[in-house]
């Protein structure tokens, strides 16, 4: 009955989206990890990017991981990104490049949590399996005023068992796309027309005056500070040659290239930048630089992290004899081509 209803509404309101116009197992897979970073608006042109530059799972997995994090740039969160190239390799050395047509055999894949599996098994293969994202929590929650928590374990088990029984069997496809759609679309975080609504006389949030207070959210998690210090570092003639160097494994931004950083568990002490910026200077090239300037301040917020950045502006007349290994000199414009974060992309757009 609701199936039906939802599925109605869903014809008339639903939206065009790209990848809904295939049942690949590949791109649905690829629409739903870049739709796990970013709106739908700016998800549809990271789609066609990577469909464009990676049509087959083949493409993705031949690709460079350099590569692949260039193209994933702006998305934030680069661990998915190299699941996701982890992943393509996987299918194309192990299964043979067909992908898992299975929820059991999708879950196992890394980077592949129970929402994209299920979306992956209904939308390509037309497997029962509900979807459960933050608009599908909102609908449901309301429908039935369940006061549970969204977004934890428990939460998503008992959604996913009033989801089995409401799920169209026939076409979870559909139904999936369309209790998202209408959570998205109609059931709004706030300013909904319940009045209007189709669900209106059902909906126990609206009978009983709860719609604003539901769902109930998880405490947000304290964000932890990170203080940064770069080193824009230049030398000679030419303005364009800078260091560069790579983030290590086990730490935000992996992979990703930055200008040299101190990293200090407190924020340096305004009259002691200078002493400690020439320190670290001394430590690194063992000179200290004819001129340091301190340049932008620059907050950049990650989900549970706040970044607070300075750079430092440092000039020598030669390049120094010795650097530390980990450091590479580059010309500034062929940084372009690496993949970088957005908080050193927005540094260097300002250069
Ligand atoms: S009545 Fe309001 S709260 Fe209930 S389902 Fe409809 S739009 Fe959502």
């Amino acid at each position: 009955m609701l199936a039906k209803k939802i599925i109605d509404w869903y014809s008339e309101n639903g939206r065009n989206l790209p990848w809904r116009e295939t049942s690949n197992p590949y791109y649905i897979w690829l629409s739903e990890i870049i739709l796990q970073q970013t709106r739908i608006e700016q998800g549809i042109a990271y789609y066609n990017h990577f469909i464009n530059e990676y049509p087959t799972i083949e493409c993705l997995a031949h690709a460079s991981e350099e590569q692949v994090l260039k193209s994933w740039q702006g998305l934030g969160y680069y661990s998915r990104a190299r699941n996701l190239h982890t992943t393509a390799k996987y299918i194309v050395n192990n299964l043979n490049g067909t992908f898992p047509d299975t929820y059991e055999g999708l879950l196992s894949l890394k980077g592949v949590g129970k929402y994209t599996a299920a979306a992956i098994a209904s939308f390509a293969y037309r497997l029962p399996y509900p979807v459960i994202d933050g608009n599908v929590y909102r609908f449901i929650s309301r429908l039935y005023a369940i006061h549970t928590p969204i977004g934890t374990t428990q939460s998503y088990k008992e959604f996913e068992l009033i989801l089995n029984n409401l799920i169209d069997k026939e076409r979870p496809d559909l139904f999936n796309q369309s209790i998202m759609d209408f959570g998205s679309i109609y059931c709004k975080p706030i300013g909904c027309d319940c009045s209007n609504c189709i669900f209106s006389e059902q909906c126990l949030a609206f009978q009983k005056g709860k719609v604003a207070l539901l769902p109930i959210k998880r405490p947000p998690v304290q964000k932890i500070e990170r203080y940064f210090y770069y080193f824009d570092i230049r030398w000679g003639d030419n303005p364009e040659n800078i260091f560069v160097q790579q983030r290590p494994p086990g730490d935000i931004w992996h992979g990703l290239f930055e200008l040299p950083l101190l990293e200090t568990t407190k924020p340096i002490p305004q009259k002691e930048l200078r002493k400690t910026a020439m320190k670290k200077l001394y430590d690194w090239f063992g000179v200290i630089p004819d001129t340091l300037n301190t340049g932008e301040n620059m907050v950049h917020k990650l989900t549970h992290r706040t970044i607070k950045a300075l750079f430092f502006q440092a000039k020598y007349a030669s390049k120094p004899i010795k650097n530390p290994e980990t450091m590479h000199p580059i010309n500034i414009n062929d940084i372009k081509a690496l993949p970088v974060s957005r908080l050193i992309d927005r540094y260097l757009s300002k250069m």
